[in-house]
């Protein structure tokens, strides 16, 4: 809505900018991020032959992700435009540098494992993952790590048809979707925003002061409200399950939400406290310094994520 929404390239920048410290993490992952945003233009074709479901209330009410039990025959042509342009780089990288062959053999030949991978990632189907990952002769947390940077463009891809032409997802009507997992594939967010404050220009009776809630998934990229008082891994709800982990300077709306019963966390930013919205990636990225402190206190996130995999 007129906001100036940042790239990968500029939210990387501007967090260097403010934190050198961790300059040679951004760098390290910089590549990776790049690709896979510019891959998801890409593919965008490729995906065209896929068939959502419609939304459906019902569904949804009952916490059913819309890619729930979906086919994804059909995705392997994406699936190994991502895996040429990112297994390079993601090669540059120890841990997956070692299972070189294998990833390739994986995401490069024909064949439909890379779909039946994707198929039981989505429904969290972690035997049938467990399986593949052994067939393919590749750690599994390798294999996940590989397998969630290459399965996103498509992944996104796909998630941004479910999306109206106009106006708010239908995830986000009032009640309608009430949990911390993604409505459209399942995964639990990497990264939670409060909404800026709103001004209409046409009824002054429509500002308001902002600070809604959303999760944003790392997988398909989509985001939904969520209620500010629950945690979103254990559903707790109530004034004194969520506190707020932040620094007491230079914080720039950057906070870990976290939970006083099952001590998970989620990174979250409250972009009321800044200029421009972040690209969500990089920004989960940049708040890794958080995750540090988090650790030493006991706390574990509510999605690992990729640089503290190893
Ligand atoms: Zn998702
Ligand atoms: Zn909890």
């Amino acid at each position: 809505m007129g906001e100036t929404c940042l790239s990968v390239s500029e939210t990387l920048a501007d967090i260097a900018a403010r934190r050198p410290a961790l300059k040679p993490v951004l760098e390290a992952f910089r590549p990776l991020l790049e690709t896979r945003a510019a891959l998801t233009a890409d593919v965008r074709e490729d995906v065209a032959a896929l068939t959502l479901p419609p939304f459906s209330l019902e569904r949804a009410s009952q916490g059913v992700p819309l890619m729930a039990g979906l086919s994804l025959r059909g995705l392997a042509a994406p699936l190994r435009t991502a895996a040429q342009r990112l297994l390079p780089l993601l090669c540059a990288l120890e841990p997956p540098a070692l299972h070189r062959n294998a990833l390739e053999a994986l995401f490069l030949q024909e064949g439909t494992a890379s779909e039946q991978l994707v198929e039981a990632l989505i429904s969290g189907n972690s035997p049938d993952f467990q399986r593949l990952a052994s067939e393919a002769g590749i750690p599994p947390e390798v294999l996940s790590f590989a397998l969630e940077f290459i399965a996103a463009p498509a992944m996104r891809a796909l998630a941004a048809r479910a999306l109206p032409a106009e106006g708010d997802a239908p995830w986000n009507g009032a009640a309608v979707w009430t949990q911390g997992y993604c409505p459209v594939c399942g995964s639990l967010p990497v990264i939670a925003t409060l909404d800026k404050s709103v001004f209409d220009e046409k009824n002054a009776f429509l500002a308001g002061g902002g600070g809604k809630k959303r999760l944003h998934c790392g997988l398909c990229a989509t985001s939904w409200t969520f209620r500010r008082s629950t945690c979103p891994a254990c559903g707790k709800q109530g004034n004194e399950v969520m506190e707020i982990l932040r620094e007491s300077e230079g914080a720039n709306g950057e906070r870990l939400d976290w939970c006083v019963h099952c001590k998970t966390y989620c990174p979250t930013v409250d972009l009321r406290e800044r200029e421009a919205v972040p690209d969500m990636d990089a920004m989960a990225l940049g708040m890794l310094h958080l995750d540090m402190v988090a650790s030493r206190r006991g706390l574990h996130p509510l999605r690992p994520s990729f640089w503290n995999m190893f």
